[in-house]
């Protein structure tokens, strides 16, 4: 299998010293092509703003109509992301600072047969996996199975009732696979920090103080291939819903959480984008500079194999 670095043939952004304006490496884990139909070099333009020096572009599966994509509804997961053919022609065209994921409609007979190709191809992770499927199916048994054995994390969107269904019992997955590494994303992995949140249907975005102790907050700490993604509304909501709590929560799981954007704005900056707001947020709760360093770049890099 050829790793996404010797496919490039070329020196990484960071090795060649090419870096934010504060000459730090960022990895972003979680970006995408065609993003609510932003075009290609307003996607390069706003990772640079935002001081990114390597991206990893997640694709959505192919259009289908089935109760997995609820009848297409999650198509483009849901905001007209293009699939793995067109990030792996970004990455390929901006070597070094770009790499790419391999995704598809996980109940698919061909589901696997897709991944392959991709991750032949040096995909370096699978994901986004967006879809309407209870998480210990048969079909992403198999996708659980595919990541060990490319040695890739698995990223998913966990949203009450529309993605990824089965969180409460997500542990026996996170225990079968030992050897797999899953990164959470999205409103019911955040909102799930807290131990007294309890409002799954409507309150996808919960404020105000948290208590520590949550199943996100358990699964992060008793199992060594969970991790989080602090990409999206979600995660920045998180940490600033409680700022006390997110210093130690990023304290405590300073190993497992991963800095991603995840947003559709075309400015790349503060005000209007998320994602530069996420990174300063980091900068300004992260309990040490050290620390600041895992969740921007450190875990990245060594989840991602990069
Ligand atoms: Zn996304
Ligand atoms: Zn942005």
């Amino acid at each position: 299998m050829l790793s996404a670095a010797s496919m490039s043939g070329c020196k990484t952004a960071e090795d060649s010293g090419e870096s934010s304006v504060r000459g730090e490496p960022i990895i972003d884990i979680h970006q995408h092509v065609g993003y609510s139909g932003r075009a290609n070099d307003v996607l390069f333009e706003h990772q640079g703003t935002m001081g990114i020096t390597r991206t990893v572009l997640l694709p959505a599966g192919r259009p289908v109509l089935s109760a997995s994509t609820h009848d297409g509804v999650s198509n483009g997961l849901q905001a007209k992301c293009l699939g793995n053919e067109a990030c792996y022609r970004f990455a390929k065209e901006h070597p070094g600072s770009y790499l790419f994921g391999a995704n598809e409609v996980p109940d698919l007979e061909e589901a696997v047969k897709e991944l392959e190709k991709y991750l032949k191809l040096g995909a370096v992770v699978i994901g986004e996996q967006k879809f309407g499927i209870e998480c210990d199916s048969p079909a992403m048994q198999k996708i659980y199975k595919l990541a060990t054995d490319y040695r890739v994390p698995i990223l998913m969107h966990w949203q009450y009732r529309m993605y990824n269904y089965g969180f409460e019992r997500f542990y026996k997955m996170l225990e079968k696979y030992p050897k797999t590494k899953f990164i959470g994303h999205a409103q019911t992995w955040w909102a799930h920090i807290d131990k007294n949140y309890q409002d799954d249907t409507s309150n996808l975005y919960p404020k105000g103080g948290v208590t520590p102790g949550g199943i996100t907050d358990r699964y992060l700490s008793d199992y060594p291939n969970m991790y989080g993604d602090l990409s999206a509304g979600s995660g920045l909501n998180a940490l600033t819903r409680d700022e006390e709590h997110a210093r130690a929560f990023l304290d405590r799981n300073q190993d497992k959480l991963i800095y991603g954007s995840d947003c559709n704005d075309l400015v790349g900056s503060i005000p209007g984008c998320q994602g530069a707001e996420t990174i300063a947020v980091l900068r300004r709760l992260a309990p040490s500079k050290a620390i600041e360093r895992k969740l921007l770049y450190g875990n990245a890099k060594r989840v991602f194999r990069l």
